[in-house]
């Protein structure tokens, strides 16, 4: 899709900026695929890792190759100080951000009589408790911009229709979509969308250890899908064609649901 120039830059005066758009848990898998596709349509992205800075520096080299540009946050989304602390420095350095896409997270499965209570703890701090921590810091610095915005979240089939072995995960996962559509409403009149993205099996670290042969069978497409193809439709969600799109979950799963 074709996105204009002033899809991308918004004016102040007579100066042109750049929108930048923040892609938390872009050192690989669908967030890095996110922050290739934003920067190759003009945005500043702002990168973001937990433990794998290198990953994310090579995610960072890729977009210059292309001529974009962009830096590396990086914090732990389920720890609330250090989130604040580094997006209250990153927005007072630079800008308040045009987007946020709060991708980050994490599985860790079991059947639920074996699920520890680190399994739980673990998903509902880092995915649930993590919207709260990286978007409130955020969403005050981007009201005072008095531009339209957009932040996307990542949920998950398993959290529109349940998943064995995912309890906890399926749990975060709902819980995004709610606080996703609650966050819309209040944000609206401000011309900030906020919209949630649920992709189904999509190739990447996170479901390797997954029964490919089973899974497919759920499938009617009949394959997994691919990180770009999730950054594809997270890329619309952040253009002008978009803006009347808000409060909405969008499948991206082949047919599963
Ligand atoms: P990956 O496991 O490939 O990548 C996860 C990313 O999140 C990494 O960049 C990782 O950083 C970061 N991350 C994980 N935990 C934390 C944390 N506590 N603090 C900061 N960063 C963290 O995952 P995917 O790309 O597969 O998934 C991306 C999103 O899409 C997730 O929210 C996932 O739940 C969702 N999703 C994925 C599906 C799939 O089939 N792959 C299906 C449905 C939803 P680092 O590299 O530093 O560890």
């Amino acid at each position: 899709m074709a996105i204009s120039h002033d899809d991308f830059h918004s004016r102040t005066g007579s100066q042109v900026m750049t929108k930048s758009v923040l892609v938390t848990g872009s050192s690989r898998g669908i967030g890095k695929a996110i922050a290739l596709r934003l920067a190759k349509e003009g945005y500043q992205v702002v990168l973001h890792c937990r433990n794998n800075q290198e990953a994310a520096e090579q995610t960072l080299a890729e977009i210059r190759t292309t001529g974009g540009d962009g830096r590396i946050l990086r914090f732990d989304i389920s720890d609330r100080s250090q989130s604040a602390q580094v997006l209250q420095q990153d927005i007072e350095a630079n800008e308040a951000y045009y987007g946020v896409i709060c991708n980050a997270g994490l599985a860790r499965d079991a059947a639920f009589p074996a699920l520890t209570e680190a399994d739980w703890d673990d998903v509902i701090h880092t995915n649930l408790d993590g919207f709260y921590n990286v978007l409130h810091p955020i969403v005050m610095p981007m009201v005072r911009r008095r531009s339209p915005g957009r932040i996307i979240t990542l949920s998950s089939v398993s959290g529109l229709m349940g998943n064995r072995g995912q309890v906890n995960y399926s749990a975060a996962k709902a819980g995004i979509i709610g606080a996703s559509k609650a966050l819309a409403v209040e944000l609206a009149k401000r011309k900030i969308t906020v919209n949630c993205v649920a992709p189904g099996l999509i190739e990447t670290e996170m479901v390797e250890q997954v029964q490919l042969d089973e899974a497919l069978k759920m499938i009617p497409l009949r394959r997994m899908g691919k990180a770009e193809e999730v950054a594809g439709l997270v890329s619309y969600l952040c253009s002008d064609d978009a803006a009347y799109i808000t409060r909405q979950v969008i499948s991206i799963n082949g047919g599963m649901l």
